[in-house]
């Protein structure tokens, strides 16, 4: 499974619509500082359900939205489109081509797409789950994780061995199971 295409329209420095090609091989993104570079990675892990504003350097979700410019206005809402390649059914679904799509809005709505249908976060989130590229999976490196793999505590390490083994869909529904019998 690759990434084949990311389409970003209003996300962050991303005002018009704009689509980024992942020809088979490596893709370096490059340019001056504060272009945009890392507001791609960025609208990849948003795409992929990230809910931390934070972590996407920002305040709050909204400031995901394009903020306007001195030649342009704001902006209304943010989108993102991930095309993945499912050739490899690396995902067991009936599709060869697989696209996750987000949404917000200023009123802090969202919405959310898999093959433009309808879905709720969680579906994009256990779409993912043991690929290893979920939001919090091993294929998006940032700062910091590095130190995880290294850390001397256990639980972390186990994490990314965890998915990368392909079990965390079941501990997740174990979880959900278990919270269910509380209720
Ligand atoms: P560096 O090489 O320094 O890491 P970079 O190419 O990674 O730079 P980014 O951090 O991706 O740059 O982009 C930062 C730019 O994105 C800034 O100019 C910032 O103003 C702009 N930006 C971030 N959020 C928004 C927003 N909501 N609306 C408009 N512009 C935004
Ligand atoms: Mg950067």
């Amino acid at each position: 499974m690759f990434l084949k295409r990311l389409e970003i329209r209003g996300f962050k420095s991303f005002a018009d619509k704009t689509e980024l090609e992942f020809p088979k091989g490596i893709t370096a993104v490059v340019g001056p500082n504060g272009s945009g570079k890392s507001n791609i990675s960025d609208a990849v892990r948003w795409v992929l359900g990230e809910q931390s504003a934070k972590s996407l350097r920002g305040q709050k979700m909204e400031d995901v939205i394009f903020a306007g410019s001195d030649s342009r206005k704001p902006i209304n809402y943010a989108e993102v489109t991930l095309v993945l390649d499912n050739e490899s059914q690396t995902i067991p679904i009936d599709y060869t081509e697989i696209a996750v799509t987000r949404k917000v809005y200023r009123s802090g709505e969202s919405d959310y797409f898999i093959n433009n249908q309808s879905c709720r976060l969680k579906d994009i989130t256990e779409l993912f789950m043991d690929t290893g590229l979920g939001k919090e999976a091993y294929s998006i490196i940032g700062q910091g994780r590095i130190e995880e793999v290294l850390s001397t505590k256990s639980e972390e390490r186990r994490g990314i061995f965890e998915e990368a083994a392909g079990i965390i869909k079941y501990k997740a529904r174990k979880r959900e199971a278990e919270k269910r019998l509380e209720e």
